[in-house]
């Protein structure tokens, strides 16, 4: 096009159109001399300074300085002018009004055919209001992010890959104190096992979660810690040249995640305050229970006796024993009577609602309440909790008493043993949708040829005089029924006894139920 340019228009046709676009170009354009004397402005330059021709031209370029630019910024513009490089940069000017404006400025050499500079040509914008406008959002984005690293939630966001794109220092404390890589995908691997398919569901997205509490368990050395988690899901448009017509978004997750734990700690405290009377209330019951059941048991059989004595002399059509007969028929209705007076007397478990229960929060109660027991009889527990367990659907009242009962046993048979090693173990995980529940203890155990009667009524391992009833794993495995679950002894245990418990974890929210 330069080749062939002056085929096509003629020297002055070309400068008049060169001058018109110059001069009509709306950046302010000036041509000074060496020494940065104004020689040419265009009328961008009137309109950008408030300087007409007749004012300016004459005089210096520094006149529009406002003299609050540092000199090494000078310095660095006459450097690269008059070693012939173009300068590229930003000086605050003040305009004939008066006013100070932030001037973006590109000064270019121009050289003769020997190449030595002749003239300099400045072109310059206003950039104040850009300038503000990048000033204004370059605060916000500092300020919003001094607020969220302030913040005693730990803040992340994610993009739809579960990337970690941002995160505030409250998070980075967390990461410090988790053993986990990564604490905030341990967390939403936790809330989408929680949240089963309501996870991917839109509505979720929509409406987002607040304050949806995840329990940790053995993190670091600070034990069982509680975590509240809310989430919002946002969209925000892409920024790439092709979306600016045509818009496109990314989906990101917010994930706020508080650390509740002190609140917890102080709500379990009262509650085990209040469990422990209730337990001690149902303890009550359960003795009369058994007594109760015992007394029944035991009245059974002489009665059973007097029955089948009562059917032989009606088989054997017997009259000389009318007498006898008479009277131990009264006995049989006597005693009938006494059972069903004794089992209107027999009190009835409480019943609790049934409800989602975590079984690592309710065996660590149990094991806070049965604290002092262990501290006397010299007894250690070895707490290995699931970090993250489901819960299952269920009583807790029965629940509490289910490890109660289990607990006392293996606090009493490691007494009756006199062990040395004197540790219960308490455990549980999760795999398959179960969640199992390990007791072992270090005590006498359970010989193989009693393990399948321990769950029969009345049945003891216990020399003639020990306190038990023999009903607390019938009661245990009634209530393990209960909750759809097992109970058995573990045969390959050999240290103790051990039972191995597993329920069905608590059936996910489904996107339609
Ligand atoms: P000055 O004493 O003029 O200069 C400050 C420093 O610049 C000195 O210490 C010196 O090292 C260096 N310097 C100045 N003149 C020369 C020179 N001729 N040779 C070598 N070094 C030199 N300034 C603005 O503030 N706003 C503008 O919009 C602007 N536009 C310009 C456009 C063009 C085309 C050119 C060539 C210069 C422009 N300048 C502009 C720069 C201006 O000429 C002044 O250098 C500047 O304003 C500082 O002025 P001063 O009076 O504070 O200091």
């Amino acid at each position: 096009m330069s080749k062939k340019s002056p085929e096509y228009l003629k020297d002055d046709i070309a400068i008049e159109i060169f001058m018109k676009a110059v001069e009509q170009t709306p950046i302010a354009i000036s041509i000074t001399d060496k020494q940065a004397n104004i020689l040419y402005i265009n009328a961008a330059f009137t309109d950008v300074t408030g300087y007409l021709e007749a004012e300016i031209l004459g005089e210096n370029e520094s006149k529009l300085s406002d003299k609050c630019t540092p000199t090494e910024i000078y310095q660095n513009l006459w450097q690269t002018i008059l070693s012939k490089q173009i300068w590229c940069g930003h000086l605050v000017n003040r305009s004939k009004q008066g006013e100070r404006y932030l001037a973006e400025l590109t000064i270019a050499p121009m050289l003769d055919k020997q190449g030595k500079i002749t003239h300099f040509i400045g072109m310059h914008r206003d950039v104040t209001s850009t300038h503000q406008s990048e000033q204004k959002l370059s605060n916000q984005k500092k300020l919003i992010e001094s607020v969220i690293n302030a913040s005693p939630v730990a803040m992340v966001v994610f993009d739809s890959a579960y990337q970690i794109i941002l995160d505030n220092q409250m998070y980075h404390t967390l990461i410090s104190e988790f053993s986990h890589d990564e604490p905030a995908l341990f967390f939403v691997h936790a809330l989408q096992q929680e949240f089963g398919d309501l996870w991917a569901n839109s509505n979720l997205h929509l409406r987002g979660f607040r304050n949806h509490e995840i329990r940790v368990e053995g993190l670091g050395q600070r034990g069982t810690r509680w975590f509240s988690c809310s989430g919002n899901w946002f969209s925000e448009d892409t920024t790439c040249a092709d979306s600016f017509f045509f818009k496109q978004s990314k989906n990101y997750l917010l994930l706020s995640i508080c650390d509740v734990t002190f609140q917890r700690q102080q709500q379990e405290k009262l509650q085990l305050q209040t469990l422990q009377n209730m337990m001690a209330e149902e303890e009550h019951i359960r003795s009369i229970r058994e007594t109760l059941l015992g007394a029944m048991h035991q009245m059974r059989l002489p009665l059973n006796q007097v029955n089948a004595a009562v059917q032989i002399m009606a088989q054997r059509n017997d009259s000389q024993n009318l007498h006898l007969k008479t009277l131990l028929t009264q006995v049989q209705h006597m005693g009938e009577e006494a059972l069903n007076t004794l089992q209107r007397c027999v009190p009835e478990i409480p019943e609790s609602a049934v409800m989602p229960v975590n079984l690592n929060q309710l065996l660590h109660q149990v094991i806070r309440l049965f604290s002092t027991k262990f501290l006397a009889n010299g007894i250690v527990v070895d707490w290995l909790p699931n970090s993250i367990l489901p819960s299952i659907l269920g009583s807790d009242n029965k629940l509490r008493m289910l490890f109660k009962q289990l607990i006392d046993n293996a606090v009493e048979a490691m007494n009756r043993a006199s062990s040395k090693e004197r540790v219960i173990k308490i455990g549980t995980s999760v795999d398959n949708d179960w969640v199992y529940v390990t007791i072992a203890d270090t005590g006498s155990g359970i010989p193989i040829h009693q393990r399948s009667k321990v769950f029969e009524p009345f049945f003891t391992t216990q020399a003639a005089g020990g306190f038990q009833s023999g009903m607390g794993l019938v009661m245990a495995r009634e209530i393990v029924n209960q909750h759809d679950g097992m109970i058995e002894i573990d045969a390959n245990y050999t240290n103790g006894c051990c039972f191995n418990l597993r329920f069905p974890v608590c059936p996910k929210k489904t996107s339609t139920g």
